[in-house]
């Protein structure tokens, strides 16, 4: 067993919505370099969970570390910015911008024009053409380059969720993690799709993703989470979670 070293520790993290608690978790480590699958049945909390970390909703208890860093409180922006970004189950792509603006709104932000004036305008556009250098990049990457200058809305579902990763990647991340990243996406996709995760993994990147398909989630993680009505039930390597009773009673029977 390789000697544990988690980029992201989870303490107590808690969140109710009425009198429902949709997230109860104790305690949870993100081994740094893993692809790391969270399943559990609908409504477990996973996507909560992932607001939370992201800094896209509020914890009504607990703390939690990235890289060493404790993140409470801090908006999705500059979670992002320390190098933890995510994808969302229902995508964002911003529907009536191209393809292209889409990327560069998710660059690192730039520099205040206004506030230094012109005397920084030429490190302003110097990041600015380092920012679309970027994005041609990962556009191409992800097979999307000829579709720049197209509006996001006109992307297939799966091309969409494409645009998604690409995007996230625009600031570098090291850890990336993705909400029901093969849904609703045509089947000649979802292979592309688990290239594209395990690429990720293999540039030095730690990879958190949602999904409920267990062929793909047996095939491509490293490490399974699993959560029921909030709380983690059980976890371990896809073997042991394949044979877990508590698994297969709480998710694969339900
Ligand atoms: P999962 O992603 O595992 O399917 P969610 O995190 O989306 O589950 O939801 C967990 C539970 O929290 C569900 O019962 C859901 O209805 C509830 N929930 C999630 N977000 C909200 C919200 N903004 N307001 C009220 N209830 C919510
Ligand atoms: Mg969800």
């Amino acid at each position: 067993v390789a000697k544990p070293d988690p980029i992201l520790v989870v303490d107590g993290v808690r969140r109710s919505f009425g009198g429902l608690t949709a997230v109860d978790v104790d305690h949870l480590e993100v081994q740094r370099g893993t692809i790391t699958a969270l399943i559990g049945p609908n409504g477990a909390g996973k996507s909560t969970l992932f607001n939370l970390l992201t800094g896209f909703d509020r914890v009504d208890a607990g703390e939690w570390h990235f890289d060493g860093t404790r993140l409470n409180g801090l908006g999705g922006h500059r979670v992002a910015r320390r190098g933890m970004v995510r994808t969302f189950q229902l995508t964002k792509a911003l529907t009536r911008l191209t393809v292209m603006e889409n990327m560069l709104l998710a660059a690192p932000r730039q520099t205040g024009e206004r506030m230094l004036g012109a005397f920084a305008r030429p490190v302003w556009r110097a990041q600015e053409a380092a920012n679309r250098e970027r994005a041609e990049h990962l556009l191409e990457r992800f097979k999307l380059l000829a579709k720049k200058d197209e509006m996001a809305g006109s992307l297939s579902g799966g091309q969409r969720k494409l645009l998604e990763m690409a995007r996230a990647l625009m600031v570098e991340p090291s850890m990336i993690m993705l909400d029901e990243p093969m849904a609703g996406v045509n089947p000649a996709l979802v292979q592309s799709l688990l290239e594209h995760i395990t690429a990720l993994r293999d540039e030095g990147r730690t990879v958190l993703f949602v999904e409920h398909d267990m062929d793909v989630i047996m095939g491509i993680s490293d490490w399974i989470v699993v959560l029921a009505e909030g709380k983690v039930i059980a976890e371990g390597r896809p073997s042991d979670i394949r044979a877990d009773q508590r698994v297969i009673d709480a998710y694969l029977g339900a």
